[in-house]
């Protein structure tokens, strides 16, 4: 493992450096093996369950490793909290991977730090593994996001409403800066940090901005909400709700992080939310293109003190650009949906009839992922055609009139639609039942098989089948927790 840590040369304000607190009995469960290929981890390590046991717990720090807590604050459901960071997690420096890309490595549940306030640093198993099923689906389904390397159970318990197995995940991401490490500096006033980070930032995600110019702040702000559009979008593509889209937990990458109240919409319904904790329904399916709005409007207001001494002229730079953002996903989100209907593009007068499809699937309480597979089959499948004639009516006619004037012959419409509907998604009851078994036993007679599908969301495997399946009452009665 070769690391090569740049965030570590930043000031001492940044982080606290601190070691892992080491476990009783480490074990490794979940090793994911193509991601350890492409971070180069030398084969020697990876065929060494021992010694992947004892790095991935925190037990060992490898060489080359600097572990630290980042320091971040955050709005929690709205409100400011201007001191969150690391509670639980250590990131042990930076990899280069085989495409010359630099991912952060980060143990979660490795114990206390600065910043744990009340919590013990632990994670139980059944959030660690959601994590680790959660981010591979997500990867393999093509939307940006953080991935994890291994499982590690500690051999000690968690105390949590019950008792759970302790367990260490590491998190594989571009980086763990968030809205909330800028907020950080904002809050304390801290300009010197507050440019650092900025042109650090820069350098790590959006190195082709010149670093120089005048507007480089401006620029900036545009590719971060750039990224948060392109993330929402993917995330509405395949019916995900990450459950608690807090400025903290909202990378400037635009990678999905922190899967812990995050689940799958089974019946189409924009104000679909399932944490237990949401109760205004903040985080609902259907609010997220406007709390990534809100979340990078917070963002911009710490940029403001960098543009411009005089705020008011700052703020005449920066506010058409967070207005912006609401256009833009329009635009990309029509197209996202036209794209799973078969279109290549979609103009502003078929919005309504996009927007009428979801209306059908709303009222009639179909399942998003199954309806759009369906679709996509009808193409080619005529009992199917009967099947969504009856659902969807008119609709369902108007749509076939609507590719054939499009000279979209049947073929390339269904190649679209097979790229942009997964035939499989990680569903809830699914990934439950797995969580259940290794809270129980320790293990999974599934997992591996799950895994299998789910790294083929668009392609037919053997086992496919036996994961797509509806959940019986479409997850009306699901709740999820934050997971910890
Ligand atoms: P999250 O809800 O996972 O985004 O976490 C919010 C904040 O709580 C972060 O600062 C975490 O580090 C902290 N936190 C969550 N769980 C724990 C824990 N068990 N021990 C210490 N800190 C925690
Ligand atoms: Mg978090
Ligand atoms: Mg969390």
């Amino acid at each position: 493992m070769k690391f090569s840590n740049t965030y570590s040369q930043l000031d001492s304000a940044f982080y606290q450096r601190i070691a892992p607190t080491k476990v009783a009995a480490p074990q490794l469960l979940l090793w994911n093996k193509n991601l350890a290929q492409s971070l180069l981890i030398d084969e020697q390590i990876t065929n060494n369950h021992n010694l992947l046991a004892q790095y991935f717990s925190g037990n060992q720090i490898p060489d080359g490793a600097e572990p630290m807590a980042l320091a971040y604050s955050g709005h929690q459901f709205g409100h400011f909290n201007p001191n969150l960071g690391d509670g639980r997690a250590h990131l042990l420096g930076e990899i280069i991977d085989n495409d010359n890309k630099r991912f952060d490595i980060q143990l979660k549940g490795s114990g206390p730090t600065q910043f744990s306030r009340q919590g013990d640093g632990r994670c139980a198993i059944g959030p660690a593994v959601r994590e680790y099923i959660m981010s591979e689906a997500m990867f393999a389904l093509g939307v940006p996001t953080s991935r994890c390397l291994s499982v590690v159970i500690t051999g000690e318990p968690v105390y949590r409403e019950q008792v759970m197995p302790g367990a260490v995940v590491t998190r594989v991401a571009s980086s763990h800066i968030r809205v909330g490490t800028f907020q950080y500096f904002a809050a304390k006033g801290d300009l010197e940090s507050l440019n650092t980070l900025t042109d650090y930032t820069i350098n790590r995600h959006f190195s082709h901005i010149d670093i120089n110019a005048e507007d480089k702040i401006e620029q900036f702000l545009v590719c971060a909400i750039d990224k948060q559009i392109e993330l929402i979008i993917a995330w509405m593509r395949v019916g995900f709700i990450h459950g608690v889209m807090n400025t903290d937990n909202t990378a400037i990458s635009g990678e999905t992080i922190d899967f812990g109240p995050c689940a799958m919409m089974s019946h189409y319904h924009s104000g679909t939310v399932f944490s237990s904790i949401d109760k205004q329904g903040r985080y609902a399916f259907g609010n997220q293109p406007h709390i990534a709005q809100w979340n990078m409007a917070r963002l911009a207001e710490c940029l403001l003190l960098l543009v411009d001494s005089n705020q008011e002229k700052a703020l005449e730079k920066i506010e058409p650009l967070i207005i912006a953002f609401n256009a833009k996903f329009e635009t990309a989100y029509f197209t996202m949906l036209a794209n799973k209907l078969g279109l290549n593009e979609v103009a502003k007068k078929d919005h309504q009839f996009i927007n009428e499809l979801l209306e059908l699937m709303q009222k009639q309480q179909l399942d998003y992922t199954s309806t759009f597979a369906k679709l996509t089959d009808s193409l080619t499948d005529t009992d199917i055609q009967d099947t969504l004639k009856q659902q969807l009516g008119d609709w369902y006619a108007n749509w076939l009139t609507m590719l054939a004037s499009k000279n979209q012959s049947a073929q390339t419409a269904k190649t679209l639609m097979a790229k942009n509907n997964p035939l499989v998604i990680p569903r809830n009851h699914h990934v439950e039942a797995i969580l259940a078994e290794y809270e129980t036993s320790g293990q999974s007679t599934v997992i591996d098989d799950f895994l299998e599908v789910l790294r083929s969301p668009y392609e037919q495997l053997k086992r496919t089948s036996q994961f797509q399946d509806e959940p019986k009452d479409g997850d009306h009665q699901y709740r999820t927790f934050c997971g910890t």
